[in-house]
């Protein structure tokens, strides 16, 4: 078994297919323009599986296919099909901004996608396009539709809450859930990346998010998927689902974090948070064996120390605060959220 200098384990791998964003999520890349990855230095699929194949015989069991907006490289169905086949992979979901999922949802189930997280931070439409920037809410809730009829189930919907943005849609956010049957994940608002001018004041805690949920629709704690899922989980008392809060900022969950990253370019990415990754392209692109690429990737995990969100805890609780402008992070998009 496979474990860092903290004693944890590698078991799930986020996958980033592209840093293109049909998106301008003003919490993540707000910038119109960025600093693309060349297309020749995006992976191919056969690259990417070839890596996944490799992580898996490492102890992943769980592959997320994010970006960037992952629906928006062509036939992602192509890879979803070669990564559905490798063995003892237990779960292999995406997480999407839904504006494409009308179009893709029928042929990524059919390629053996097993689960899909949607992001939508707002039931109102003119709120919608003013955090996103270039988003149709309609258009969201007919691929979450369009999900659903194609037989996906539990569907998830992701929110990230801002304050004096959208913390008073979270009641409306859970109700359209408990509607449809969805489970909500809320996301404390973190400072990813180094475009997004985060500042401590914005984010909304999980203690507030709780407390607002818990005054309409009582719960009851169950804890994390697996010991290990960044969500803490709820149950409505009344029997009507579930929902979650991300809290990597005021209950940080660095020591049971399994989770690795591998980006757009092949970077494999230990933390959210990390300023730089290891380049396993350069390996693949230079003829490596799979066993050379193997112990790479666990030599990499083995001396694995990072514990950013609880680093970012004890600076925020210090005199001098957490200064989030000292750390140049690799954007979200290339690594994948
Ligand atoms: N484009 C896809 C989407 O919208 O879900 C996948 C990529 S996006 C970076 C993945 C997730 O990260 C989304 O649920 C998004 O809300 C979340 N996210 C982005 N920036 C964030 C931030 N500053 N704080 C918390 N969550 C964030």
């Amino acid at each position: 078994m496979m474990q860092d200098i903290h004693h944890r384990q590698i078991k799930d791998l986020r996958i980033s297919v592209t840093d293109r964003c049909n998106f301008r999520c003003t919490y993540c890349m707000p910038f119109d323009e960025y600093e693309w990855i060349d297309r020749q230095e995006i992976l191919t699929y056969e690259e990417i599986a070839r890596l996944a194949g490799i992580f898996v015989q490492l102890g992943v069991d769980k592959i997320r296919l994010t970006g960037g907006e992952p629906l928006l490289r062509k036939n992602l169905e192509r890879l979803v099909s070669k990564l559905s086949g490798l063995p003892r992979l237990k779960d292999l979901c995406l997480t999407t901004n839904g504006s494409l999922l009308v179009e893709k949802a029928g042929a990524l189930r059919a390629a053996g996608l097993k689960r899909i997280n949607v992001s939508i931070d707002t039931l109102n439409p003119e709120k919608f396009k003013r955090m996103n920037k270039r988003g149709d809410l309609a258009r969201v809730l007919e691929g979450v539709s369009a999900a659903q009829s194609h037989g996906f189930t539990r569907i998830k919907i992701n929110a990230v809450i801002e304050r004096g943005v959208n913390d008073d849609d979270i009641i409306g956010l859970v109700e359209f859930s408990r509607k449809h049957g969805f489970a909500i994940r809320f996301i404390e608002y973190m400072d990813v990346g180094n475009s997004n001018n985060w500042q401590s004041e914005k984010m909304v805690s999980k203690k507030e998010i709780l407390k607002t949920i818990h005054a309409c629709f009582p719960l009851r704690e169950i804890g994390r998927e697996d010991g290990s899922a960044p969500s803490v989980d709820y149950e409505f008392i009344d029997g009507g689902g579930d929902v979650g809060v991300i809290a990597s900022v005021t209950e940080p969950f660095c020591s049971s974090c399994t989770r690795a990253r591998l980006t757009a370019d092949g970077k494999f990415v230990t933390c959210l948070f990390s300023e730089t990754g290891h380049d396993l392209k350069a390996l693949l692109r230079n003829g490596a064996s799979d066993e050379e690429i193997t112990e790479r990737i666990a030599a990499t995990w083995r001396k694995r120390t990072d514990r950013y969100s609880d680093e970012r805890l004890e600076a925020m609780n210090s005199s001098r605060g957490y200064q989030p402008a000292e750390h140049k992070k690799i954007e979200m998009i290339r690594l994948g959220g």
